[in-house]
């Protein structure tokens, strides 16, 4: 399986680091990275309360900075949350949603897909994640996949859906070290395009972006990316580490 143009690597950083001086230091590296690869696009999805401190450090740089949530309505009564436009505003041109550790807080299929409208209305990028909890040999977890992107993607003009992005993190690779295989990846990535096809065609399904997340590190970044056929990754614990996230970026060549 070939891979589709533009590849990606998003960092996640969560609820990390624990200070604003440290994400300065880690932002700087990892903009030292991005002027490294130039052919690869970085994004930092730092938490929000950081995000325009890290645009600063990114300057005029590539870097491209994300956010690891976003509410669904522009403006109101939301005590906590942030738009997609203020995002923006703030320097954002990506946004995650749907990432499991949301999804365990009440982040449903149905709200996933209103945030998918209003993260694309803002004009920015969704990074829409899915993934199945546990594999069982019957092969159910593909219908919870197909679920889950058929209702997230539901309201979209099929105009549209190459300005979003998919990432398959199965939640049992997440933060635990358990990578899927590459072959677990590429037949899911393989899957994943079929599901868009179905739902919309062949041709706008081939342009997104199917990328992996789930203990990417530096040693298994390059198998993964190479046999796994996706556009790039999605990662979390090693885009803390910028020796370890500058090989993951090399990795997609
Ligand atoms: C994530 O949280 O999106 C993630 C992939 O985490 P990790 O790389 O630490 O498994």
């Amino acid at each position: 399986m070939s891979h589709t143009n533009n590849p990606i690597v998003i960092a996640n950083w969560k609820m990390n680091p624990t200070t604003l001086t440290e994400a300065k230091i880690i932002a700087k590296a990892t903009v030292a990275i991005v002027k490294k690869y130039p052919k690869v696009s970085v994004v930092v999805a730092a938490p929000q309360l950081y995000i325009t401190e890290v645009k600063k450090v990114a300057g005029k740089s590539s870097l491209h900075i994300g956010a690891q949530n976003c509410h669904y309505d522009v403006k109101g009564a939301y005590t906590g949350e942030h738009s997609a436009t203020q995002l923006r505003d703030a320097g954002c041109t990506y946004v995650i949603i749907g990432h499991s550790e949301r999804r365990k807080q009440g982040e449903t299929d149905e709200l996933v897909a209103k945030k998918v409208l209003a993260i694309i209305t803002a004009k920015l990028c969704p990074v829409i994640c899915v993934g199945e909890e546990a594999r069982d040999t019957q092969g159910n977890f593909y219908t919870l996949i197909e679920k889950q992107i058929k209702v997230a993607l539901a309201g979209l003009p099929k105009s549209r859906l190459k300005d979003v992005i998919i990432a398959y993190e199965p939640i049992w690779a997440i933060g635990t070290g358990a990578t899927a295989t590459a072959s677990d990846v590429e037949e899911m990535q393989m899957f994943i395009r079929k599901i868009l096809t179905k739902h919309f065609d062949r041709n706008v399904a081939k342009q997104v972006r199917v990328v992996y997340g789930g203990s990417v590190n530096a040693d298994n970044a390059a198998d993964l990316y190479i046999k796994g056929g996706v556009s790039g990754f999605l990662v979390g614990g090693a885009s803390l580490k910028p020796a370890d996230f500058a090989k993951i970026v090399a990795s997609i060549k």
